[in-house]
């Protein structure tokens, strides 16, 4: 079984969306992804740091998912990062209302002994000083580095996620943020500009519209399912990542062809999370409802048109 690691924020989130309003629940950016991620079996490690406050419910939750937790710290006397969030009528659009970084400001990420053999490191969001102090503390590069950031950290770190990101193979992203990171309107020109600052691949992910990979030359698209409900997107961009590795992780196949595989892996998982509240839908889906909406996505895209 080969080993994913992963690094993000495992957090309390208060979101707002036009059916609904909920207190703190179970959140954050490793949350998310390692939820996605276990339904492929891998020997996934999630490393974070949360705070005295943090429901043990809540790590046993991942514990019962087969993620080791070994590097999730917990500060007894500190506060778990707490974010709050509103999407506006259209659910494709958020503010943020609040970011609390607590126990995050002063976190020096440690990768259990067991896990410094990676093949995948997931860097998901958490500022870029730490996803770079994970990459150093891997003596053999992992076969595929994916990095996902966000607007909160162009605005407070740029020159150090710069940096990290001149040193992962695969970008996923927002289209917004894309946008914000490179002065492009065009997410080609977008994806070509992130290309150039160091990683060979790039996903731009654009809400209910589904989700553009970059590589050299060529663009693959995935779409967003049509559902017929969408509850809360928060976690859809992390599900997204954590679909992606997770099916690169099992399948230790890194080639163009696999990765649009891994891309639809991706949709897969986040179409399912934005169906319910947070971890909601992550925490109960089947693997028989992946192979179903697998088929689904098929049908979606494929058609049959002779070209003379
Ligand atoms: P997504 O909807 O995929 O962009 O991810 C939402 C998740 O990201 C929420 O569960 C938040 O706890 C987490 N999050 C929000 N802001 C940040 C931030 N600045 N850094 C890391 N994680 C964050």
């Amino acid at each position: 079984m080969s080993k994913l690691v992963i690094v993000g924020t495992v957090a309390f989130d208060a979101i707002e969306t036009p059916f609904g309003k909920t207190d703190k629940i179970l959140g954050g950016a490793a949350t998310f992804i390692g939820l996605a991620a276990s339904q492929f079996n891998v020997d996934g490690a999630i490393i974070s740091i949360v705070g005295g406050d943090f429901p043990k419910e809540y790590i046993q939750l991942l514990e019962d998912k087969g993620m080791n937790v070994e590097g999730l710290e917990i500060v007894e006397d500190g506060k778990t990062f707490f974010w709050s969030g509103k999407y506006h009528n259209d659910m494709n659009t958020r503010d943020t209302l609040i970011t609390e970084l607590n126990v995050l400001e002063h976190f020096n990420p440690v990768i259990p002994e067991a896990y410094k053999n990676t093949e995948v490191l997931m860097l998901g969001n958490l500022h870029p000083l730490v996803q770079q102090a994970v990459i150093d503390q891997i003596p053999t590069r992992p076969k595929l580095v994916v990095l996902d950031t966000m607007n909160f950290w162009m605005d407070n770190a740029l020159d150090d996620l710069l940096k990290v990101i001149a040193k992962v193979d695969v970008v996923t992203i927002n289209d917004e943020e894309a946008r914000q990171l490179t002065g492009e309107y065009s997410l080609v020109m977008a994806a070509n500009k992130i290309r150039e600052m160091g990683p060979e691949y790039v996903v731009i992910k654009k809400g209910e519209n589904g989700a553009l990979l970059f590589h050299k030359e060529e663009v693959f698209f995935a779409p967003a399912l049509p559902l017929k409900e969408v509850f809360d997107p928060t976690g859809a961009g992390d599900s997204f990542a954590g679909g992606f590795t997770g099916y690169l992780a099992k399948t230790r196949d890194y080639s163009y062809k696999n990765i649009k595989n891994a891309v639809i892996y991706g949709s897969v998982l986040a179409s399912f999370c934005v169906e319910k509240f947070g971890t909601e839908r992550l925490l109960n889906v089947s693997r028989k409802e992946i192979q179903q909406r697998l088929l689904q996505f098929k049908s979606l895209t494929q058609f049959d048109i002779k070209i003379n």
